[in-house]
């Protein structure tokens, strides 16, 4: 088994250009300081003010930022079902009920991004395996590795909410912020040659024209279990913190020192089949 994965379980701690313009002018829009998006910023084209508190600057590495924002992912009720997969991808390519891969979809040399994935994984040791479902995306660390490796200055993190984001006009896909990741978070545009990763769809959660419940990362509101929380993990009173210190949330790979600021409700422990409640659990981790 993966080393890092079975020690989470040991600790129990367990495209289409529309849609990509609008995103690469949203992404654009965070740096501009002068309160408004460009034209086409918004969903459906439309353009889209942005509130002058939302607008991040560029910033280093930090664990200051009063308000980091993150997703907590409730791995007790994740069921593989990859909804929270291809709703970010229909909102970031609006590929609504089309192909999943952005070039040849099925032919022998698929390519395309996905911000989010889900690895399943099986776990234990026969017969007391259990089934993993492990949704990954970019986990917008306070010490990200990927922003100081950038030649260019293209990947950031927002003093604002602490999005960690990447300016496509500035990148030049030299690809050193995807060796630097130590969690395989980003993918290459091949199309474009430009890095890309989860953007915890800055596009949606500050767009004024969306009614205000639809103001949440696209993958959390597909979640048809309510495997997916977000919020800002530095508010003591956020639905994200509670969890966190009420379930026992824990980071990805905490020797890697990059701080995520997205983090993962452990599992609880299973029975097997026909146990008696005095039975211990059935996994057998060794
Ligand atoms: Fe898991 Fe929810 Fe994603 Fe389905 S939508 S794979 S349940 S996180
Ligand atoms: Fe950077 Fe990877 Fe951390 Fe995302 S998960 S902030 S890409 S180091
Ligand atoms: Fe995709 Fe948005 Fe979820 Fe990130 S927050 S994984 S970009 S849907």
């Amino acid at each position: 088994m993966i080393g890092w994965l079975k020690r989470m379980l040991q600790s129990n701690a367990l495209a289409e250009a529309p849609a990509r313009a609008r995103r690469d002018a949203a992404v654009r829009a965070d740096r501009i300081d002068d309160g408004h998006r460009p034209e086409g910023a918004g969903r459906n084209g439309s353009s889209m003010p942005v509130d002058a508190a939302t607008i991040g600057t560029d910033h280093g590495p930090s664990q200051t930022l009063a308000k980091q924002l993150a997703l907590v992912i409730d791995l007790n009720v994740c069921v593989g079902c990859h909804a929270c997969v291809t709703s970010c991808k229909e909102w970031n390519t609006s590929g609504a009920a089309g192909p999943l891969v952005d070039e040849n979809a099925y032919a022998a040399n698929p390519t395309g991004t996905f911000f989010n994935r889900v690895q399943t994984y099986e776990a234990g040791v026969f017969p007391n395996t259990e089934t993993i479902h492990f949704p990954k995306s970019c986990l917008h660390c306070e010490e990200p590795p990927c922003v100081p490796v950038c030649p260019t200055g293209a990947s950031y993190k927002r003093a604002a909410d602490g999005i960690v984001l990447v300016d496509y006009d500035k990148c030049i896909g030299c690809k050193y912020c995807a060796w630097a990741c130590p969690y395989g978070a980003r993918e290459i545009d091949e199309e474009r040659q430009v890095m890309t990763k989860c953007t915890l769809c800055v596009d949606r959660i500050y767009d004024p024209l969306l009614p205000k419940e639809d103001r949440q990362p696209a993958c959390v509101k597909a979640c048809p279990t309510g495997a997916r929380l977000f919020g800002d993990v530095k508010d003591p009173d956020s639905e994200v913190s509670k969890a966190i210190r009420e379930r026992g949330g824990y980071s990805l790979m905490p020797e890697w020192d990059t701080l995520p600021a997205n983090q993962y409700l452990p599992r609880r422990p299973t029975q097997k089949v026909g146990a008696t409640s005095a039975t211990p659990s059935s996994r057998d981790l060794s």
